[in-house]
């Protein structure tokens, strides 16, 4: 082996987890006004003209939108000044930065890494800077919650960590890889307390992704529960990735989430397939239709492929979980009762928890949810930019 290759291999685990990720928190919440509290170590803060103040722990900077669309900045209730933008450099890669919202825009929340500060439109628009490992035990606490073990963290850190990478360039245009919010990752910063199990997961699985058969990684999705079946992607998205065909799916079917109900007043569903799709809904059949709708397997398009109704189109317009739902007539409610909760594209998390309580590896979970797959470490064209 050539000598600076295997020194390279060598030193990959501090490289990689080394790497660091831009991360767009608090994205779609239009916040005007923030506090930002330094719970543990120091931190330093700067704007584009230079150094600024610490923030020392236990010292509260807000940051209000004035009139003018500037930051006006403050110390501990002490005007500092004004300005377009800030950086908050945290001094250790453990600290931690408390964010509370004056006006209950959102939940108290605590974050590791650097944090970028400016407006856009009258807003705030905060980018956390962070290494990957440290994203991913907040991705892991957001998406699967505090209370599981190891195995499956070690299974959603793989395809949590092969996810950010796939998707760096999902939000470039606004200066980021990635926002916090389930179109790409749910990330609500740094859970309260410890959890073992997590750290375990992440670092036993470090710099470890999900490859295909070719060596390029592969394009992981995952969803709450697929219902006993997963959907392919275009009855999701318009995409078809060929890596992923429907698979029956015994593991999550007596879950938590397998089985959910709904009742809409049917003069609103029939409203909208007449006013969006210009169903002839008065027609005896499609009548029929509407009410006594099945899929024993997943299906793309409601009432019949002929009249061109997604399936994914009725699960948004109505806030269903699924689109793996059948339809009967109840007084003058249309009663949805489904299956699942979320796209159902790739791994189930309910499935892949159940797996795990069954004594199933965290490999042989992988294999099951994507065939053909196997874990790798980074190669050195996956780095990080
Ligand atoms: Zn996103
Ligand atoms: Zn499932």
């Amino acid at each position: 082996m050539n000598r600076l290759v295997f020194i390279f291999l060598i030193l990959m685990p501090f490289f990689v987890g080394a790497q660091k990720i831009r991360v767009g928190v608090f994205y779609g919440k239009e916040i005007k006004s923030l506090t930002i509290r330094s719970i543990n170590g120091n931190c330093q803060v700067h704007t584009a003209k230079g150094f600024l103040t610490d923030l020392n722990e236990g010292s509260i900077i807000t940051l209000n939108i004035n009139s003018a669309k500037k930051i006006h900045i403050s110390l501990d209730g002490k005007f500092l000044g004004v300005s377009d933008s800030l950086f908050l450099h945290q001094l250790e890669f453990a600290d931690y930065l408390s964010f509370l919202s004056p006006d209950s825009r959102f939940k108290k929340r605590k974050y590791q890494g650097d944090f970028n500060i400016s407006q856009s439109k009258g807003a705030l628009v905060i980018i956390n800077e962070i290494l990957i490992d440290d994203y991913l035990e907040g991705v892991l606490a957001s998406e699967a919650g505090t209370r599981l073990e190891t195995e499956y963290y070690k299974v959603q850190a793989i395809i949590s960590r092969t996810y950010a990478l796939n998707n760096s360039n999902k939000h470039i245009n606004e200066g980021f890889n990635l926002c916090d919010g389930v179109h790409c990752q749910a990330y609500l910063g740094r859970y309260e307390g410890e959890s073992n199990a997590i750290l375990n997961g992440i670092d036993s699985t470090k710099g470890k992704i999900l490859l295909d058969s070719n060596n390029n990684r592969f394009p992981v999705f995952f969803s709450a529960n697929c219902g006993g079946q997963s959907s392919e992607t275009d009855q999701i998205w318009s995409a078809n990735i060929a890596a992923y065909l429907s698979r029956v799916d015994t593991f999550c079917i007596h879950t938590r989430q397998a089985n959910w109900e709904k009742y809409i007043p049917k003069k609103d569903v029939v409203s909208f397939l007449k006013e969006k799709y210009f169903v002839d809904v008065n027609s005896p059949m499609i009548a029929h239709e509407i009410i006594n709708f099945k899929q024993d397997n997943r299906k793309t398009f409601f009432i019949h492929p002929y009249y061109g109704i997604p399936l994914r189109d009725i699960r948004k317009h109505f806030g269903l979980k699924s689109t793996y739902f059948d339809t009967e007539q109840v007084g003058d409610k249309i009663l949805f009762k489904g299956k699942g909760f979320g796209h159902g594209v790739g791994l189930c998390q309910e499935g892949a928890m159940n797996m795990i309580k069954k004594n199933f590896s965290y490999e042989q979970v992988l294999k099951y949810y994507f065939s053909g797959t196997k874990i790798s470490d980074y190669r050195i064209d996956t780095i990080y930019k």
